[in-house]
């Protein structure tokens, strides 16, 4: 049975700083979750602890109070809307979740892949493809190594413009097939969910290789996937389930990859 796009865990609202439109409010997007027959929404804005000890410097404006005060999360009988966030690792590989906080959200997705954030993510700004591929590997590596409740966990956007801007596909295409095995083998193991953003809609049949090769391996490997939107304003909320199905149809998904909450 062809996987079924009902969900969406992976979505800002005017709590995020990046997030710039007004109108990104829970209830709008409760409303977009209507509109697509969605069962599940997940709000993940993103968030750094101030329990967590960090060498870098996370603003506070994505403290726990920040990412809380949306709560309680508007609710509607044909959908449920899940408490989660979107938190980094820095350039320790500290990741910014707490144990205590890890309880309190019912979705956590850590993004390996913010690595245009430097002096928080990374030391120093990164330059070349080389370095970006190194990070791409070490972050993920690191991730899968810390004792987390991986059944809770989601790893955002791994083919993200955040890796490198403009040269993404270059540092995709370093990344070697045994390193993929390696990783996505031990996320399949640990039981995290690989997120699918990609947008394969407008991509050139080339692009598509590149942008898809890390996600055929993970398949291979046997790990879940869930959908998520990544949209920090309405109007990308749009697009979002058009965006979901191609990439469902590109990646020949069944309901047996998918993650679950
Ligand atoms: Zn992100
Ligand atoms: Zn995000």
């Amino acid at each position: 049975m062809r996987y079924i796009a009902d969900h969406d865990f992976h979505i800002h609202s005017t709590v995020s700083l990046c997030c710039h439109d007004g109108n990104q409010t829970p209830e709008a997007i409760l409303d977009y979750a209507e509109k697509n027959r969605f069962k599940k929404i997940c709000l993940t804005n993103h968030f750094w602890d101030e329990r967590v000890k960090s060498e870098a410097e996370w603003c506070d404006e994505h403290n726990f109070e920040a990412v809380s005060s949306v709560l309680p999360l508007p609710s509607s009988e044909n959908v449920e809307f899940l408490f989660g966030c979107e938190t980094d690792m820095d350039f320790n590989n500290v990741i910014g979740v707490s144990k205590e906080r890890l309880d309190v959200f019912d979705f956590v997705i850590v993004a390996t892949t913010h690595l245009h954030l430097s002096g928080n993510t990374v030391k120093k700004q990164i330059l070349t493809p080389e370095e970006a591929a190194f990070y791409w590997l070490d972050k993920f590596e690191s991730l899968l190594s810390k004792d987390l409740p991986f059944k809770k966990i989601g790893i955002a956007h791994l083919t993200t413009g955040h890796i490198l801007k403009g040269r993404t596909d270059e540092v995709l295409q370093l990344l070697s097939d045994s390193s993929l095995y390696d990783l996505f083998k031990e996320c399949s193991y640990k039981g995290a969910g690989i997120e699918l953003n990609v947008k394969t809609m407008n991509m050139t049949q080339q692009q598509k290789e590149i942008f898809l090769r890390p996600y055929f391996i993970a398949k291979e490997c046997g790990c879940k996937f869930y959908l998520g939107s990544d949209s920090h304003k309405a109007s990308a909320l749009d697009c979002a389930k058009e965006n979901f199905e191609d990439v469902i149809t590109q990646l020949d998904l069944t309901e047996e990859y998918k993650f679950k909450i």
